[in-house]
């Protein structure tokens, strides 16, 4: 086992050398940048709704079957706003754009929260697996079309006697009860066909791959083939084991297979390297936040 500072510093030469970093997110990279699902962030916007359904985590409230579309966006706008709009200010993900940021570098990412491009990385670097927070698309779908909905997500968390601080921080004014429902009238529809929008989220087979995504997974092809004979770092943060064959399992076959691959993983409790790239990798069981400032 090697000690934390001797991992870093073999992390920060092995970046330095690279012609290329290809870095693989999941979600425990947000929730190392402060994104937390449960506990404080959730009593503070979803109390209401947690004690009158019995659930205490914003996830499980997501899949909670609501008996109308009022009540649903309630929830989900709520949900999307603190999620995709509202900064959370750790730092982290801006400190990893640092970190890669004059290099020649990838995301590939199943996280959905948009907080990369947030924090300064190119959009035609990123491939967004699983869709974004930040997109509509018809719930059929009848068209393959997603659309910004920063607007109707404001004016739905609004409707529900919220109010957004300078900084962008949703808070409610002293003495105001949230209601737990938005106005028929905000309940998003399809422009072509009226149907009840969805979210942009590879949940089912609905899920919209539009010009956006297709190109930005052509992209990570087109990255990936030319970068196949160089010094490649694959940098695996907070990947769990809920859809491992996106990012994890690729990066472990690019690694055993390519000559100049070097695989990173850093994940808190889940880091592991497989036996036959031992030597060709790096697994650090620590919080992404901490080895990040550490690199810096
Ligand atoms: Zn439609």
């Amino acid at each position: 086992m090697r000690e934390q500072a001797d991992k870093i510093e073999l992390i920060r030469q092995k970046i330095e050398d690279a012609d290329a970093i290809v870095i693989g997110a999941g979600a425990g990279l947000s929730t190392a940048a402060g994104f937390t699902y449960s506990g404080d962030r959730f009593e503070k916007y979803f109390s209401d709704f947690g004690s009158a359904y019995g659930f205490s985590d914003m996830y499980s409230g997501g899949f909670y079957d609501y008996a109308t579309l009022e009540e649903y966006w309630a929830y989900w706008s709520r949900y999307i706003y603190i999620n995709r709009y509202q900064d959370v200010e750790n730092g982290t993900y801006r400190n990893l754009y640092a970190l890669v940021k004059d290099k020649d570098y990838f995301v590939l990412t199943t996280n959905v929260d948009h907080q990369f491009q947030k924090a300064g990385f190119a959009k035609e670097r990123l491939f967004y697996t699983q869709g974004d927070y930040g997109l509509f698309q018809c719930g059929r779908p009848c068209h393959a079309k997603t659309y910004d909905n920063e607007k109707t997500v404001r004016d739905m968390v609004l409707a529900q006697g919220y109010a957004i601080a300078e900084d962008g921080a949703l808070y409610l004014p002293e003495g105001v009860m949230p209601k737990m429902s938005v106005p028929a009238e905000l309940v998003p529809r399809c422009p072509k066909c009226g149907r009840p929008m969805s979210m942009n989220l590879r949940a089912d087979n609905t899920f919209v791959e539009d010009a956006g995504w297709k190109a930005a997974s052509a992209s990570y092809v087109r990255f990936m083939e030319e970068h196949m004979r160089k010094k490649i770092v694959f940098l695996e943060l907070g990947v769990g084991y809920n859809t491992p064959g996106i990012i994890k399992y690729n990066f472990w076959q690019y690694a055993a297979n390519w000559q100049n691959a070097f695989y990173i993983c850093i994940n808190q409790g889940q880091a592991y390297l497989p036996e036959d790239i031992e030597d060709k990798g790096l697994a650090v069981n620590a919080d992404i936040m901490q080895i990040l400032e550490g690199l810096l």
